[in-house]
């Protein structure tokens, strides 16, 4: 059944307001030929999504979903690190994570949890699954989404600090710009470098799990959550499906054909299920 599934998959990703701290990386300069105005609408500027904070946010939703099914996996951070708070990092450790490589002895046989056969970890053990950037466009006609690109607004938002003295009359203190982008809508390209059928089961039910927990300060995707921002509805594209019929899920004018909705029920009915029972046999053998 796992011979059916292409090692690339396809995430989709809509979220109304993106911002990722200062790394969006744009491609303004060549769009704005030195006259760019941040607040003009008619700006068509692309830009990348790196892929750190996506891939934070599919793990941490990884982490969740096995931990749901009574896993354990690795801690994010290295177990000799300085942390801020070392009383967190030992509660942790009760609560669904051991110490960062703890679950393998030997690299050569062995896998270790999930999370680490997926992300990798020290000594220069490369993860299984790799995250890619997602490259954005304001034009939906140059969106290429079987390359993992996106439709995406790029904007740049004003902030002031004003003075809370009444006497000043709200005057600025400081102004602060921050990279967003609107409207976000495409797909996330994920290549596994060997699949197994429970990585499969395991990042489409992480999927459920963050689109099920979409508000959740936890869940959310970059720096802004206290804004409403990076709240990401979110599902596994069927990877069943040819590339034609990926490009029709973001044609808005057409319809799913029959063959796509008879993919559509024998993912759901047939693969899903097996990939689910996969991941849940892994968890329960505890590694
Ligand atoms: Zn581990």
């Amino acid at each position: 059944m796992i011979e059916d599934i292409p090692a690339d998959m396809f995430v989709r990703i809509q979220t109304d307001l993106l911002v990722i701290g200062d790394s969006v990386m744009t491609d303004r300069h060549h769009a704005s030929n030195g006259n760019y105005e941040a607040d003009d609408p008619q700006n068509q500027i692309g830009g990348i999504i790196p892929a750190f904070p996506l891939s934070g946010w599919l793990r941490h939703g990884m982490e969740a979903a096995v931990q749901d099914y009574g896993g354990v996996v690795c801690h994010p951070g290295e177990a000799n690190a300085n942390f801020m708070k070392g009383d967190v990092y030992e509660r942790d450790l009760d609560s669904g994570y051991h110490e960062k490589g703890a679950c393998m002895d030997d690299p050569k046989n062995d896998d270790g949890c999930l999370i680490f056969d997926l992300f990798g970890g020290f000594d220069g053990i490369p993860g299984k699954i790799m995250r890619r950037p997602i490259k954005f466009n304001p034009v939906r006609s140059s969106v290429d989404y079987t390359r993992g690109e996106a439709e995406g607004h790029y904007r740049r938002l004003n902030r002031n600090v004003v003075s809370r003295n009444d006497d000043d009359n709200r005057e600025v203190l400081r102004n602060t710009e921050v990279d967003a982008v609107a409207n976000l809508d495409g797909c996330w390209h994920l290549s596994f470098r060997e699949l197994k059928p429970e990585f499969v089961g395991l990042l489409a039910e992480s999927l459920s799990y963050l689109d099920e927990h979409q508000t959740e300060f936890m869940h959310q995707l970059g720096g802004a959550r206290n804004f409403g921002a990076g709240v990401v509805d979110t599902h596994l594209i069927n990877p069943l499906y040819e590339e034609k019929e990926l490009k029709r899920v973001f044609d808005r004018a057409k319809r799913p054909t029959n063959a796509m909705n008879e993919k559509d029920e024998r993912w759901e009915q047939t693969y899903r299920p097996e990939f689910t029972e996969a991941l849940q046999d892994r968890i329960e053998e505890g590694s």
